[in-house]
């Protein structure tokens, strides 16, 4: 039997142990240990794997690594190469910016933040000469080197010249500075700070620039001397040639009055025009200088546009009729006519541009037209257009015309005298009063000058031209076949409340009789194609018309007698005051009055003393002049060939009328009148007229000329009808009239 044996009882056992047992137990042991080295294996198997992966991913990592390796060396070859460049470059650049500021002649120099001279070119180095300044040196060796002889201190110390030049540097913002230096270079510092507190100099040599400022200087001074001493050529020849042209005009007057043959006449009158034409140039030539040198001042006046441009358009009537044209005014019957601004100027504005017209117009008309319109202020926007029939103008040309001395100049109007200066004056007038100028020109067509202008109304009184006796006429017949004549004319007329029937002929009047009659008035043009004034006239009375009838003519004193059946001449173009005054006194008709006698002469007036007139005037011939002038007159006449002579003959004379020229000798015009005035009002004196004789040169002093005490002034060329007028017109009440003459012309002072 068998029995279990324990642990226990193994060793006690074991010599008891089969060789079965033993045998089994070491093949179980070798099992065991088999197994267990399977079991090793397969650790180290998989040990081995794991290494060998990871084996192969540190080669993987070390072989991209190596790539990785590789790139970076070659960027950094590259990085290399390219900071080897750039080295190389920035030392080209260096290099040839140092070169080109070597090579310009201008010194140029950087100092660092404390103030060492880092680098300089030769030019600067070259300023301080001898005194040897180098690179290391500072700014203010620089100074002492300049100060030591080189610089041109002016009388400057030394020290406080430095001084100034260092605290110039500590400035915000450093001025240039100017130095000359003792060989006669001028130089001019320009110096900046940088951001690191760097100090960059430049020294620019600016002799040549100062030698040419200086020459420049001196030439406009010399030119300015010229200009001034030409303004005063151009014043004083005008004068020169005004005195005798004063002779010529006048004598050449007073010759047309005299008993000459036909030739004679001829060469008098053509005198008196050319010396009258001669004037119109110079002061064309002295206006212009005027305005070039800025001395044309203006003097504004209350005046009255309207009358002033019909006053212009009378002027130029007969030039206009001599070539058969038709002068026209069209003033906006809605504007006053009275305007402030200066009434010579306006006056010479006009006369360049209608007088133009005329000129440029062989046939046709021109037609002068006044619009406007209210602005906020009060004051007027006025368009004062110029239009004609005449040449007209190239496009080319137009801009050009407004410059002084152009004219269009070709064949065709080679045959127009004149300066070429009326438009170049008259842009500068009109720019002067604040307007401005224009033209539209079609060439063969004509021209339309034009220029507009903001004036202040001289009174608010509407129209200017307010009925104050109403128009109690209903119906008017106007006959003229001038187009735009009969608009104006109807305009006019409506506005006094008129219904008008217009007409262009005697034929169409007739019918408009027999089919609108009767008519409260009629106007007629005068001279007409067809059927003119007179015959319109006649051939309306023989139809039955029984209303009044105005006559329109730009030539009255040709009409002559009053032709039967008319009542009035009226001047064309007419003045709408004019037609207003016709047409109230045709409303209210006054009793005819049987011609009166003239009054019978005081009885004492054969004892009355004569007239005492003073004139005083330096012109041996002006004086001749004026004699002959007043010959007519009942007076007695003393001269003055000056101002002082001029007070002294005052006093001993007495004078009721005293004529002074302004500019004289000794003493002038003016201060003649003052002296006068003084002594009157010391003595307690009643005023003596004085009458001042300008020349247009000294239009513009008319200020200061009626600020003298002056009270009037004619302008020479003296007119015998003007100073005839003038002597009517101040004969005191004890003195005998000075003649007939001057009675007939007298007018009101
Ligand atoms: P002037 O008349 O003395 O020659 P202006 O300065 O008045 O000088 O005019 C300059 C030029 O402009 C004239 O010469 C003429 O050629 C041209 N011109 C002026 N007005 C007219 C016009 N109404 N029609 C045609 N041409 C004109």
């Amino acid at each position: 039997m068998v029995r279990p044996v324990c642990d226990g009882e193994a060793n006690v056992a074991e010599p008891v142990l089969s060789l079965a047992e033993k045998l089994a137990r070491e093949r179980r042991a070798r099992l065991a240990a088999e197994r267990l080295l399977e079991q090793k294996k397969r650790e180290l198997f998989a040990a081995n794997a794991q290494l060998s992966r990871h084996a192969r991913a540190l080669s993987d990592q070390i072989v991209q690594q190596r790539h990785e390796a590789e790139s970076l060396k070659g960027q950094n070859v590259q990085v290399m190469h390219d900071l080897e460049r750039a080295t190389s470059e920035a030392e080209v650049a260096q290099r040839r910016l140092w070169e080109a500021i070597e090579t310009i002649e201008d010194g140029f120099a950087v100092f660092d933040a404390d103030a060492r001279l880092v680098s300089a070119n030769q030019a600067y180095l070259g300023l301080f000469g001898a005194a040897r300044v180098r690179l290391g040196d500072s700014y203010y060796r620089a100074l002492e080197a300049l100060s030591g002889g080189i610089a041109d201190l002016e009388g400057e110390e030394a020290l406080d010249w430095r001084h100034e030049m260092t605290a110039r540097l500590t400035r915000d913002v450093i001025e240039p500075k100017v130095i000359r230096l003792c060989d006669g270079r001028h130089i001019r510092f320009h110096d900046r700070r940088g951001e690191a507190g760097d100090l960059v100099s430049m020294a620019l040599d600016i002799t040549e620039a100062m030698e040419r400022e200086a020459e420049l200087e001196e030439a406009r001074a010399r030119a300015e001397a010229a200009n001034r001493a030409k303004s005063a050529f151009l014043a004083n020849m005008s004068h020169e040639i005004r005195t005798p042209m004063n002779g010529v005009v006048g004598m050449a007057e007073l010759l047309c009055e005299t008993a000459l043959t036909e030739d004679q006449r001829l060469f008098a009158e053509t005198i008196r025009s050319s010396g009258e034409a001669l004037l119109v140039i110079i002061n064309d030539v002295l206006d212009y200088s005027k305005l070039e040198a800025e001395k044309m001042r203006l003097y504004p006046e209350p005046f009255d546009l309207e009358r002033c441009l019909h006053e212009v358009m009378l002027l130029l009537q007969p030039r206009a009729r001599e070539k058969g044209l038709k002068l026209i005014v069209d003033f906006d019957i809605f504007l006053p006519t009275r305007f402030v601004a200066d009434p010579g100027r306006m006056r010479q504005i006009l006369t360049n541009l209608i007088g133009n017209a005329v000129k440029f117009t062989a046939t046709g008309h021109v037609l002068a037209r006044v619009v406007g319109l209210e602005l906020a202020g009060g004051e007027y926007e006025l368009h004062v257009t110029v239009e004609d029939t005449g040449i007209g103008i190239a496009p080319e040309q137009i801009e050009h015309i407004f410059g002084e001395f152009n004219q269009v100049e070709d064949q065709s109007n080679r045959k127009f005298e004149g300066t070429g200066l009326g438009l170049a004056i008259t842009r500068q007038l009109v720019g002067l009063m604040g307007g401005a100028v224009w033209v539209d020109s079609e060439p063969g067509q004509g021209s339309c000058f034009g220029f507009k202008l903001v004036l202040a109304p001289a009174e608010r009184t509407g129209t200017g031209a307010g009925p104050d006796r109403p128009v109690l006429l209903r119906k008017a017949l106007v006959v003229d076949d001038i187009h735009i004549n009969r608009v104006i004319l109807q305009r006019q007329l409506e506005t006094y409340g008129l219904s008008v029937t217009s007409c262009r002929n005697a034929a169409e009047a007739v019918a408009a009789l027999a089919s609108a009659g009767p008519f409260d008035v009629i106007l007629t043009d005068h001279a007409m194609p067809e059927t003119d004034g007179p015959a319109t006239v006649a051939a309306l009375r023989s139809a039955g018309a029984t209303a009044p009838i105005l006559l329109l003519s730009s030539e009255p004193d040709a009409v002559g007698d009053r032709p039967a059946g008319i009542a009035a001449v009226l001047p064309k173009p007419i003045l709408r005051s004019q037609l207003l005054r016709v047409l109230q006194d045709l409303s209210y008709p006054r009793p005819e009055v049987p011609p009166q006698a003239p009054p019978a002469a005081p009885p004492d007036q054969a004892q009355a003393r004569p007239m005492r007139v003073l004139a005083a005037e330096d012109n041996r011939t002006n004086q001749l002049v004026f004699r002959k002038m007043v010959a007519e007159c009942d007076m007695e006449l003393q001269f003055a060939n000056n101002g002082r002579e001029a007070v002294e003959q005052w006093q001993s004379f007495r004078p009721d009328l005293v004529f002074m020229d302004i500019s004289m000798p000794e003493m002038d015009g003016r201060e003649a009148a003052r002296a006068i005035r003084a002594e009157e009002a010391a003595r307690g004196l009643p005023r003596v007229p004085i009458v001042a004789l300008t020349a247009h040169a000294m239009e513009g002093d008319r200020v200061s000329i009626l600020q003298a005490g002056i009270d009037h002034y004619l302008t020479k060329p003296l007119k015998k009808a003007e100073i005839v007028a003038r002597i009517a017109a101040f004969c005191p009440p004890g003195a005998r009239p000075p003649g007939p003459a001057a009675a007939r012309e007298a007018a009101p002072g």
